[in-house]
């Protein structure tokens, strides 16, 4: 899953990248408004954790562009302690939940889940395939109740496919939704990461179809 963290303050942006990337997840930070808005309008990105105070545009200013511009993704507010009339009307703007600042990691984290599991219409935070299981929160995959150690990357595809099933995936979908801008990989890597979850998990679980993609069948 890949995520755009909006913020300004640069320590605080370099401690959710990191603490983000620990938990899977592949994030571009970006430091003002406005590009934020370039950044949000080039990448299909699963959530965005947005400040609202920000220069050149401010969190509210970016959120009513995107939504004018059709853009669904689901955005996450983070707002100063006394800032109860931006919150509101970020949420009028079409914020999806939004935080107040200063919060823990573990809230954040959990809020971010929410929001990726609600987009994906997955109620529960367990995804079954057949004899598999997919814990989202705890990052767990076991089969037949025995568990399988996948690496943070063939984790997250597999979560996205799993998120997705019953629907098409292509490989560039993958590739976007997998790395971010820092990773410098070959999008063939997939492949490999396929081939090894295949390995992992058995053969029936993920199916290509060949030359669009990859699906796991809903
Ligand atoms: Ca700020």
């Amino acid at each position: 899953m890949r995520l755009l963290v909006v913020e300004d303050e640069p320590d605080l942006a370099a401690t959710l990248r990191k603490s983000l990337v620990e938990e899977g997840f592949a994030v571009d930070v970006v430091s003002d408004g406005q590009e934020a808005l370039w950044q949000a309008e080039s990448v299909a990105y699963d959530v965005v954790v947005l400040d609202l105070m920000l220069p050149r545009l401010s969190g509210v200013e970016v959120l009513q562009r995107l939504r004018v511009a059709g853009s669904r993704v689901p955005v996450l507010v983070l707002t100063a302690r006394d800032g109860s009339a931006d919150k509101i009307s970020a949420l009028n703007t079409g914020a999806d939940d939004y935080l107040t600042k200063p919060f823990t990691f573990a809230e954040l984290l959990a809020r971010i889940r929410a929001l990726i599991r609600r987009a994906a219409g997955v109620p529960s935070p367990v995804v079954r395939l057949g004899p598999i299981s997919i814990e989202t929160s705890a990052r767990r995959v076991t089969r037949d109740g025995i568990d399988i150690e996948l690496s943070p990357k063939e984790f997250a595809l597999l979560e996205f496919l799993a998120l997705h099933r019953g629907k098409l995936v292509t490989r560039s979908m993958l590739y976007e939704h997998i790395y971010d801008d820092e990773d410098a990989t070959m999008s063939n890597v997939v492949d490999v990461y396929v081939a090894s979850l295949r390995r992992k998990l058995g053969r029936d679980v993920i199916r290509t179809r060949r030359g669009a993609g990859y699906i796991i069948d809903a």
